[in-house]
C-alpha cells in the first residue's frame, strides 16, 4: 500500500491513557485492520464530521465552545493537519494495532462516535518504546512541531473535492 493512503471511519474510545493528560489527545478510528501500511508515526490531513448531538461530547470548562458546537451540527470541519500514531504503542505493548490520530488544532470538545476522513500522507519515524513518560512525552512534541512541517507539501490534497466534504461555513468564523 503506497501513500497517500485514504481511512475515514468513525471514533471509538481508545486505552484511556490519559493521552490529554500528554497534551495530545488521540482520536482512535474503528476498525483499521485492512490498513497494510507499516506501522509508525505518520502525518497527513483530517476532517471531522459530527452529524448529530450523540457525537458531540462536553470537555469539562469548556461548555461555551459545547454550547457553540451543538448550535452548529451538523458539522464538517476545514480539513486540518494531523499526526497519528500506527501500530501496537511499545510502550504500553498493545497486541493489536491502533490508528490513533492527533488533529493539530485545539478542539476544547469530545467527538466519539463521529467520522474522521484522514489521509495518511508520510511516515516520520519509526514506533519506539521510550524510557520514561517524560521521554514519550518529549519526542511527541517533537512529531508535532515536525508534522505541522512537513503536512505543508500536502496542502493540495485538502482540495480534495471527492474525499473531503465543504466545511460547515457558519463554523469556520466561530471557530477558528
Ligand atoms: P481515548 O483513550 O478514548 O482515545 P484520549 O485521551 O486519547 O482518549 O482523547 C481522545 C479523544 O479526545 C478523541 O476521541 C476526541 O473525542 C477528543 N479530542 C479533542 N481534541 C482532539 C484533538 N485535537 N485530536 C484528537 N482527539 C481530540
Ligand atoms: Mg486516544
Amino acid at each position: 500500500m503506497s501513500l497517500p493512503v485514504f481511512v475515514h471511519n468513525i471514533v471509538v474510545p481508545g486505552f484511556g491513557r490519559g493521552s490529554k493528560q500528554l497534551d495530545c489527545p488521540t482520536a482512535n478510528v474503528a476498525a483499521i485492520e485492512h490498513l497494510s501500511i507499516p506501522t509508525g508515526i505518520y502525518c497527513g490531513l483530517v476532517q471531522l464530521l459530527i452529524k448529530d448531538e450523540s457525537q458531540l461530547q462536553e470537555e469539562e470548562g469548556h461548555r461555551q465552545t459545547y454550547d457553540d458546537m451543538l448550535n452548529s451540527l451538523p458539522y464538517q470541519s476545514p480539513v486540518k493537519p494531523m499526526v497519528c500514531s500506527f501500530g501496537y504503542n511499545p510502550q504500553f505493548g498493545n497486541d493489536k494495532r491502533s490508528l490513533e490520530v492527533h488533529i493539530l488544532d485545539r478542539l476544547n470538545f469530545n467527538f466519539y462516535a463521529a467520522e474522521l476522513r484522514v489521509v495518511i500522507c508520510k511516515k516520520m519515524r519509526d514506533e519506539q518504546k521510550y524510557g520514561s513518560l517524560e521521554e514519550l512525552k518529549n519526542a511527541i512534541t517533537n512529531d508535532i512541531i515536525q508534522a505541522n512541517k512537513d503536512v505543508k507539501q500536502f496542502a493540495m490534497l485538502s482540495s480534495n473535492a471527492s474525499y473531503f466534504l465543504p466545511p460547515s461555513a457558519s463554523t469556520i468564523d466561530k471557530l477558528h
